[in-house]
């Protein structure tokens, strides 16, 4: 029998992998024209591949690396946790020490009423639980038509037939027949591509009132909730102009529709405070939280429940879970990861130092001529590549292709920046040095520069 390890060659790997693995968001016939690159270890932001490259990853894998790689503690936690009780659900009431010391870390961490937790394996199945919830909840008080759920196009809330359909993907709709019914997309804060002539500020009011226009045209007795995320992140790192958090928490609070804050990404110290709704202030009825939870070390997530539809849903049996919710093992490692973040002052450090550093070096590729707007929220940022940046001009050829060369040179230069359509995003894990930041700036520009000259 041959023992696929490390140390075999790496076409052998990659041969092997587009044999038998079939890829999330990748083109299989592409990854077998090219194979795929090896990842064999990491440690604090580096990757090294099978090649021996070191790589610095400035997405902290997919957006959930926040306390960086190779913390042991994390690993001795889940082997002491397999050894003692490796698994047991928290169905048909049961409980387990793990899930109930995080449920009551959670309720300490979040902000508000958020006291309540309920369990999932995923950010996906995280929303999956939202969308049957904030139905439940509505039919609980006697209102069962109350079912619509507001979302954004341009949104990401996961892969699964419901959080796919709240999500607002278009390539993701296409495929599968998508969304499901009752949910309504409503235009994204995207003021660099969408702003026309409005001033960010006017935008932002202009696409905030498009919940309350989406409101009365559906009609309140039938909304149940809006979801969004503070910061868009996989749409391309899309920071909201500073008018737009705001009203929609009037709007919400107007209207008796639940607000869901997506914190898959933005939480745990994302945007530079523990949760991104505390940077953008923000009073959620639910947040969906997964990724840094564990920072990627185990899979978990969740959604985080007010008092008062905590108390609804309590008053029914609330028929839907999952084998994994409140896994020992995956609770344990997040434990772990929650009080070296708090007890190392990851978080702090992060939002008070490694941000504002970061913002001054992310603003200086704007002196690039390939470079309109740079955007920064704690440590994720975004840069949109544009032929004309007084303009905001797109690309007039295949949207995405400027990010894509981009991104190609990125991987040459041994940097891991993801590209969304002609957007370049960044979000490396928060223990990220000062020269780490210098070594991703200088990487990035050559990069651009690399780019830029394949555009011309
Ligand atoms: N919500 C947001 C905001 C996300 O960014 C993601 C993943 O990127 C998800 C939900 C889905 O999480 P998962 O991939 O863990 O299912």
């Amino acid at each position: 029998m041959t023992l696929i390890s490390n140390h075999m060659p790496t076409a052998e790997l990659q041969a092997l992998d587009a044999a038998h693995h079939m890829h999330p968001f990748t083109n299989g016939n592409e990854l077998a024209g090219r194979g795929a690159r090896v990842i064999t270890r990491a440690k604090g932001v580096t990757l090294t591949d099978s090649e021996g490259n070191d790589i610095l990853d400035a997405m902290a894998g997919l957006w959930c690396v926040n306390i960086g790689y190779g913390r042991d503690e994390l690993a001795e936690a889940a082997a002491r946790q397999m050894k003692e009780l490796p698994y047991y659900n928290t169905f048909f009431m049961t409980t387990h020490v793990p899930a109930i010391a995080l449920a009551d870390k959670l309720a300490k961490l979040a902000p508000h009423d958020l006291n309540h937790v309920f369990y999932a394996g995923s950010g996906s199945e995280a929303n999956d639980t939202n969308l049957r919830m904030v139905r439940t909840y509505w039919a609980q008080k006697g209102k069962p038509d109350k079912k619509i759920v507001i979302s954004r196009k341009n949104a990401y809330h996961g892969s699964s037939v419901g959080s796919a359909s709240l999500g607002g993907m278009s390539g993701m709709h296409a495929q599968g027949g998508l969304p499901i019914p009752d949910i309504h997309h409503i235009n994204q804060p995207h003021w660099w591509a969408e702003g026309g002539d409005m001033s960010p500020e006017e935008f932002g009011l202009a696409r905030a009132r498009e919940l309350e226009e989406a409101i009365h045209e559906l009609g309140e007795d039938k909304v149940a909730a809006f979801i969004a995320e503070p910061v868009q992140g996989a749409g391309g790192v899309i920071v909201p102009p500073e008018t737009y958090w705001p009203e929609i928490q009037r709007i919400c609070d107007t209207y008796e529709i639940l607000l869901i804050a997506d914190e898959v990404i933005c939480g745990f110290g994302r945007t530079g405070n523990w949760f991104g709704s505390q940077t953008y202030n923000i009073r959620p009825h639910i947040m969906t939280i997964a990724k840094g939870l564990s920072s990627g070390y185990a899979p978990i997530g969740g959604s985080l429940v007010c008092d008062e539809v905590a108390e609804v849903m309590n008053d029914c049996e609330f028929a839907h879970g999952y084998t994994y919710s409140g896994h020992p093992v995956s609770c344990a490692v997040a434990l772990e990861n929650l009080r070296i973040l708090e007890e190392e002052g990851i978080v702090d450090r992060a939002g008070a130092e490694t941000a504002p550093y970061l913002k001054e070096k992310w603003d200086l590729l704007t002196d690039h001529p390939l470079v309109g707007e740079a955007k920064i929220a704690g440590l994720m940022g975004s840069i949109a590549l544009t032929p004309d940046k007084s303009s905001r001009a797109a690309f007039a050829a295949d949207a995405g292709t400027a990010g894509l060369i981009c991104r190609e040179a990125c991987f040459g230069n041994n940097l891991v920046m993801r590209h969304v359509g002609d957007r370049m995003v960044i979000s490396p894990p928060l223990v990220i040095t000062k020269p780490e930041i210098d070594t991703m700036i200088e990487r990035a520009w050559r990069s651009l520069d690399q780019a830029h000259a394949r555009l011309k």
